[in-house]
């Protein structure tokens, strides 16, 4: 998700306190530490980068708890070159760099900004493509051609460096697939915050690809994503909390924080009937098959 609207609306209230420990360590597949930590400055006129000792802080929160592998995700070049940058050099984060369907559609992915994306997919610590999809939700009909003309390019850039592509997928299943079939998926492909039903998880989970689950497995409303991760091989499992964003209950509405990760881990076992530390090791297994090792 991005922006900084929505990134306001979900920070209400005091951050909420870390969970008990997993029994085994297990990962956040999916955050903006950028955003968690500070208005980033996107447009260069406002806001401030997260300094290092906060960022080192907010993922040694997360260690706490037995969430020592984070995945940074960008959202445009600026975050995308501050992803890189974190993953370079701190051991417990990978990055992932993208123009955001949202910024996509609103006229973002020109040549020069795809060129660096590139460039970037290229760096060792960058293992990943993405968040990159559609989003028919933020984005109205106006943007959509930009927004599929940019996916597309984003997918070629993963096959390109062998990296995993990281999708966003908001009210867009059908279209999402229909340019994967075309295009041709990388191997290592991640529906990050799986949002479909039943159907549409086979329909994944057929073609190889992997369904990452953020903090909305665990809302009371939420019967169809878990009838959808309990049909899911254990293999094609991730778990995410796209923090700030997609707070897990009981904490819905406040800040999240990779440290949250626990909730929605507990979550997944409960609905597949693995059990937790069985649960924490696969996820880890398929979080190195999928972006290499940390
Ligand atoms: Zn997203
Ligand atoms: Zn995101």
């Amino acid at each position: 998700m991005s922006r900084s609207a929505a990134s306001r609306a979900n920070r209400r209230g005091e951050p909420p306190p870390s969970p008990e420990p997993l029994p085994s360590p297990a990962l956040d597949s999916h955050t903006h530490l950028d955003i968690v930590l500070g208005e980033r400055p996107a447009d260069g006129e406002h806001g401030e980068w997260a300094d290092d000792d906060a960022v080192d802080a907010e993922i040694a929160a997360a260690v706490a708890v037995n969430v020592p592998r984070l995945v940074q995700v960008g959202v445009d070049v600026a975050s995308s070159r501050w992803s890189a940058a974190l993953a370079e050099r701190h051991p417990n984060v990978l990055a992932a760099v993208a123009l955001h369907p949202n910024e996509a559609g609103a006229g973002a992915a020109i040549d020069d900004a795809l060129a660096e994306i590139d460039r970037l997919a290229a760096l060792p610590r960058v293992r990943a493509v993405g968040e990159t999809g559609l989003d028919r939700f933020r984005t109205g009909p106006e943007g959509w051609a930009a927004q599929e003309a940019s996916f597309r390019e984003h997918v070629r850039i993963a096959k390109r460096h062998g990296s995993a592509l990281v999708i966003h997928d908001r009210d867009a299943h059908e279209e999402i697939l229909r340019v994967l079939d075309d295009e041709g998926a990388p191997e290592h492909t991640v529906f990050h915050c799986f949002s479909g039903d039943a159907v549409f998880a086979k329909a994944c989970v057929e073609r190889g690809f992997v369904l990452s689950f953020a903090g909305t497995l665990t809302f009371g409303n939420a019967g169809h994503l878990r009838e959808a991760a309990a049909l899911a091989p254990v293999g094609q499992l991730l778990v995410e909390t796209d923090s700030p964003f997609l707070t897990p209950a009981p904490y819905r509405g406040r800040p999240n924080a990779s440290r949250l990760v626990p909730h929605t881990v507990r979550a997944l076992a409960d609905v597949t009937g693995v059990q937790l530390e069985e649960l924490c090791a696969h996820l880890t297994a398929n979080a190195e098959r999928v972006f290499g090792s940390w």
